[in-house]
């Protein structure tokens, strides 16, 4: 793969939340400066007493202020992807973020809110937009819904939420898991209530949902599947696969006095991340010829959609205020990297 190829198919972008009113209210200092013509964050270390330390630049192909709307995210930066989807290719889309900053928000965003849906219900409506518009296709849409947590996977569609999945592999189809459901749905109203019973699933057995969304990651998997009749009398089939990851909070997790099952769960979520870092730098390096799928579920189960010929877009949530830039700097170095 060339490098400008790899570069133009992994797009990382940065969102800064607006202050809270828990921010507001105690005034935190903004550190954050949002550079849209520049495609630039802006970090000032309040921190740093000497007071003559420059601010830290860092660039992306795009950064989205306090102000962006969720429709521009979706028209400038996602909906190319959702195109490619459409013609037959893979796409993954990735929300990356300390807990509280956003990611959410950017892939679900506010339910029954039009102008605050995030990307996936937005997806819906241009998929289902652009098949009513088709003439000569033949579409059937399927979706999936499953969630990594600690490296285990569950099908979060499935009767069984005790069960747990494997990953399998086969020379034909490559990476797949095993027995995972998907249903077939030929609306937005019916994408969406899949969708809705996956969300419902997603906190059965989570004692705590905040805690437990901010430690695993959750994949919603549209397949969009395209029949065509060709100039040559034959039926084409084309098919793309779009995958939409809300990851689990990049914080760190092996915060001191975590032990036993804590630690080791710590472990395994700091593992995944830093496995998808270590994948998405190779593929926009372009030079490395060995791209380290295999270190985690995460990438494993993507490795079909990152790289090659399928888009990726990372977007890096962070906070503007002051008592997180530890934080902030942190995802800043890691979506540079990425990039
Ligand atoms: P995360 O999923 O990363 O933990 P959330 O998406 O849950 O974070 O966001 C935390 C809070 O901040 C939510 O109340 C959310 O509505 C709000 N929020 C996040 N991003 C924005 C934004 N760009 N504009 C307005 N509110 C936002
Ligand atoms: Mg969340």
């Amino acid at each position: 793969m060339s490098k400008t190829k790899s570069s133009e198919s992994v797009k990382v972008v940065v969102r800064c939340r607006p202050m809270n009113e828990k921010e507001q209210a105690a005034k935190y200092e903004r550190v954050i400066s949002v550079d849209v013509k520049l495609g630039q964050i802006i970090v000032r270390n309040p921190r740093e007493s000497s007071g003559n330390e420059l601010p830290k630049v860092f660039t992306f192909d795009a950064v989205y202020d306090w102000n962006s709307k969720q429709i521009d995210l979706y028209d400038e930066t996602f909906r190319p992807l959702v195109d490619s989807v459409l013609l037959g290719f893979n796409g993954t889309i990735f929300a990356y973020g300390q807990t509280g900053t956003g990611k959410t928000y950017t892939m679900e965003g506010v339910r029954n809110d039009l102008e605050k849906r995030g990307v996936i219900p937005n997806s819906f409506e241009h998929i289902f937009t652009h098949i009513s518009r088709s003439q000569n296709q033949q579409y059937l849409v399927r979706a999936s819904y499953l969630e990594i947590y600690q490296e285990e996977i569950r099908d979060l569609l499935s009767q069984d939420q005790l069960r747990r999945l494997e990953l399998r592999e086969r020379p034909d189809t490559g990476v797949y898991v095993k027995d995972l459901s998907s249903f077939v749905t030929k609306s937005v109203k019916e994408i969406e209530h899949v969708m809705n019973v996956g969300n419902k699933n997603r906190s059965v057995g989570a004692t705590n949902m905040n805690e437990h969304s901010s430690r695993s990651h959750a994949i919603f998997v549209i397949t969009v599947e395209c029949s065509e009749l060709g100039v040559d009398g034959e039926n084409h089939i084309r098919v793309g696969k779009l995958n939409l990851v809300d990851l689990a909070g990049s914080e760190r997790q092996t915060k001191t006095g975590a032990q036993g099952e804590r630690l080791k769960e710590a472990t395994k979520i700091n593992l995944s991340l830093s496995a998808l870092g270590n994948v998405i730098s190779a593929l926009v390096d372009g030079r490395s010829s060995h791209i380290p799928y295999r270190d985690s579920k995460l990438t494993r189960l993507l490795q079909d959609s990152l790289g090659g010929n399928a888009r990726t877009v990372m977007v890096a949530n962070i906070g503007p205020a002051s008592y997180n830039v530890e934080e902030t700097l942190t995802t800043l170095r890691y979506s540079n990297r990425a990039k």
